[in-house]
């Protein structure tokens, strides 16, 4: 048995009737002075798929809707079906499931792209490995696994001597300074270490593909004007 809806007593207090449109999507119709809640399909027709828009993440406006867009469309990947999203007479934009990741965003300091990539962590590491069931969106909420999230992050932005040079870098040098393979074996930061030494103290024979790599590490601020790398990113 459903659980009946009301429009809010200081409104009205009439009962809801759920009703469905030709996609099959949610409606409530009051019954008693005929208003109605139509987020539902405003959220499938339009928002839920701003997530996939950067610039849409840059809007304040927009970013509770990008943050359901997103944790839905994980949710789907993971479990090849859609999140049941709560029907309230609040609607779908003020209803429980914005509350929480409202809350969640306020815990990574309103920071959007933080709390994506938190979303993203949690379906990766406990729904993906540790094989767990999200059956309600608190489930992200649990302090601990914020804690861990955060920790996993500040590690993966410490760097180490025996720390793996990122592919990406390891892609620029084949592409563009090849011939720096030719004198250098470089796979973690350890190696770079080395080379920057003999770099700075003109033991590297001068090319100007050498240089634009040099020149390349500081505009990303791998290392800093004295050639030191930057350990903390
Ligand atoms: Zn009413």
């Amino acid at each position: 048995m459903k659980k009946a809806i009301y429009h809010a007593p200081a409104s009205c207090g009439g009962e809801y009737l759920v009703e469905f449109t030709e996609d099959n999507i949610p409606c409530l119709v009051c019954m008693k002075c005929n208003h109605s809640v139509n987020d539902w399909e405003k959220w499938y027709k339009t928002y839920s798929t701003y997530h996939q828009n950067p610039s849409a993440w840059e809007s304040k406006k927009d970013v509770m809707v990008c943050l359901l867009g997103h944790f839905c469309e994980e949710y789907q990947k993971h479990y090849s079906m859609p999140y049941p999203l709560s029907l309230t007479e609040k609607g779908l934009f003020s209803g429980p499931e914005m509350v929480i990741l409202r809350k969640i965003l306020k815990s990574f300091d309103n920071d959007a792209i933080k709390t994506r990539d938190y979303i993203t962590w949690i379906f990766q590491t406990k729904v993906e490995v540790r094989k767990k069931k999200i059956t309600s969106l608190s489930f992200m909420m649990v302090a601990d696994f914020i804690q861990q999230f955060n920790f996993a992050q500040k590690k993966a932005r410490t760097i180490t001597r025996d720390t793996q040079l990122p592919e990406r870098m390891i892609a620029w040098i084949n592409t563009n300074a090849p011939s720096l393979n030719d004198l250098f074996t470089l796979r973690d930061f350890n190696d770079l270490e080395m080379f920057l030494k003999a770099f700075k103290f003109g033991q590297v024979p001068p090319s100007t593909q050498i240089q634009d790599f040099v020149d390349k590490l500081k505009l990303a601020k791998y290392i800093d004007p004295n050639l030191e790398i930057v350990k903390e990113r």
